[in-house]
């Protein structure tokens, strides 16, 4: 019986694109997304362990295209910066080999 952090490592480590907190909740069928969130949290430290390395794409405004580099945080942000649209891309995740 895996752990449901071991099955968000592999879903991330086979897929070819990467993919978002709500995409992992509907594959794994996990009924929270703040538990995911916190998962990426450790399968971040975790992997590296294993020369592997998870990376977050940068959420991007969906209107302007700003993206929200810099940021640490797993959570999306509310709303973009620049032209103040709520129409945010949320940050996608895959885990590589490094
Ligand atoms: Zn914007």
């Amino acid at each position: 019986m895996q752990t449901r952090r071991q099955r968000i490592t592999e879903l991330l480590e086979e897929i070819e694109h990467p993919l978002t907190v709500t995409e992992i909740c509907q594959i794994l069928e996990i009924p929270q997304r703040s538990l995911v969130t916190e998962d990426l949290k450790h399968i971040a430290k975790s992997v590296q362990n294993d020369g592997k390395q998870l990376v977050a794409r940068t959420p991007t405004c969906g209107k302007c295209q700003f993206e929200f580099k810099g940021r640490r945080s797993v959570k999306k942000p509310s709303r973009c910066p620049k032209c103040k649209s709520e129409w945010i891309l949320p940050p996608s995740f895959i885990i590589v080999e490094q």
